[in-house]
């Protein structure tokens, strides 16, 4: 009678039973149905839970998880405590739902001169929770049931599920490294699409593919030629581009980040994502945003809008400062998008001496803040096993953070179950800390060398 009776109906007669003496009933009255959403089934798991959970139990130097440890720029800490200590009180308040005026005006013009077209504020910019939301609001806009999307391996790792939690099936391609030069390091350039897969990927069912450039974990930063060859395949095939950009600022050696939006035939199908986490270093803020035509928008603006519906709007305010001191500032030399990747290049050079100290091989990043290196001359230390469910990386980084408390992630955790087998030999650092962060991570390291060279 319970299980046939309506919610409303079954809670009252539980109720009823409690007062009249029932009690025990009522205490055994636990839920029988299941409890979890389908769309739940296979994206439950998630590493990032027990590997944060390792570093904090043993690690003397975190280099795993993606956050600078060092502190935002002076301009937009100050811009933050003007927001919530000013005399504009209503920053304390609701803004507008899509977006804070300020934030998405300056937004507009600063991606309209890098774009090189007019955008509107009210429409081609939407301000979402990170540009984690924004991924999540593309997903659930665009993708139905039996959609398919293509996703460029290594990836950020929530892509998968969040296509999955959409009704839609995500689609592997990797990046495939080709041999460095004798006795040079590889470079992220090496991992490449090889263009017949690529092409091969694509069919009637493709809805959109996911382009991550500068690439989370590689630091890989697409060039104009392997845009192009993406881009044709979107036009060819009617398909749309999310284009996560959150690094888009990190690139080094002079590289060049290029905007698929703007090659031809792109701007109407691609949706870009930034992040003010990213930009600024501040990812705790949470503050992140997409920029695209408003075909596209207007439907991000209904998932938003029945979702998260809004964003911290002192926070808001604040990034909208700080892009309007980056306008003012834009190109010269004490700009923060020129200081930035200038410092970061230097930290990332001094990882890559520490790791070759002890014997790995760091595949040089020409973006983002991470690095990826590989360990596979260190299975005489760390011994594989064999028929081993899990991953040799993900074996090595726990042995690494137990052993020697240096954190790192391991590779595969950014491929898909099928092919976590065949890139299981890399761990990924993050060199985005402290010059202290760094050095205590160079002497883990050149003591771990002395260990290995000891008779
Ligand atoms: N995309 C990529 C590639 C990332 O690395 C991250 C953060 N690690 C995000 C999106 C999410 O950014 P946010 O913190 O702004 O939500």
């Amino acid at each position: 009678m319970l299980r046939r009776a309506g919610p409303f109906l079954r809670h009252f007669l539980l109720e009823r039973n409690c007062s009249v003496g029932y009690s025990s009933y009522c205490s055994e009255a636990k839920m029988s149905r299941p409890v979890q959403a389908r769309r739940l089934e296979g994206v439950d798991k998630n590493i990032w839970v027990e590997f944060v959970k390792l570093a904090t139990t043993y690690s003397t130097v975190n280099l795993g998880q993606g956050f600078p440890d060092f502190p935002p720029p002076e301009f937009l800490k100050e811009a933050f405590s003007r927001a919530v200590s000013g005399e504009k009180h209503m920053l304390h308040q609701y803004t507008r739902a899509f977006g804070h005026p300020p934030l998405v005006k300056i937004l507009a013009q600063l991606f309209g001169k890098l774009l090189g077209r007019d955008l509107d504020p009210m429409t081609n910019v939407m301000v979402t929770v990170g540009a984690y939301q924004a991924l999540f609001c593309c997903f659930q806009a665009f993708i139905d049931e039996g959609d398919e999307v293509i996703i460029i391996e290594p990836f950020f790792d929530c892509y998968e599920p969040m296509v999955k939690m959409a009704g839609g099936t995500p689609v592997y391609i990797p990046l495939r490294p080709k041999a460095p030069k004798e006795g040079k390091l590889m470079s992220s350039a090496d991992w490449q699409l090889d263009p017949a897969e690529l092409a091969s990927k694509f069919s009637e069912q493709t809805k959109a593919i996911v382009l991550n450039s500068p690439n989370n974990p590689l630091g890989k930063v697409f060039s104009r030629g392997e845009l192009e060859l993406i881009a044709d395949l979107c036009v060819k095939h009617d398909a749309l581009c999310i284009s996560d950009e959150v690094y888009e600022w990190l690139v080094y050696d002079g590289k060049e980040h290029i905007r698929i939006a703007s090659l031809p035939g792109m701007w109407d199908r691609t949706v870009i994502i930034g992040s003010a986490g990213k930009t600024f270093s501040v990812t705790g803020w949470k503050v992140g945003w997409t920029v695209g035509s408003n075909r596209l928008l207007q439907h991000l603006r209904t998932v938003h809008q029945n979702s998260v519906y809004h964003c911290a709007t002192a926070a808001q305010d604040a990034v909208a400062e700080g892009f309007q001191r980056e306008l003012e500032h834009y190109g010269k030399p004490d700009s923060y998008f020129v200081q930035l990747p200038r410092e970061l290049q230097q930290k990332r050079d001094q990882l890559v001496q520490s790791l070759v100290a002890v014997g790995m091989k760091p595949i040089i990043p020409e973006g983002t803040y991470f690095l990826v290196a590989d360990i596979s001359e260190f299975k005489s230390e760390v011994p594989d096993v064999p028929n081993s469910d899990e991953p040799y990386d993900s074996r090595f980084a726990k042995w690494m953070v137990k052993n020697k408390g240096l954190a790192a992630i391991p590779l595969s955790a950014f491929y898909c179950e099928a092919h976590k087998g065949n890139y299981n030999s890399f761990i990924r650092f993050c060199f985005a800390k402290e010059d202290a962060t760094l050095k205590a991570a160079d002497d883990i390291l050149q003591k771990w060398k002395l260990e290995k060279t000891a008779p």
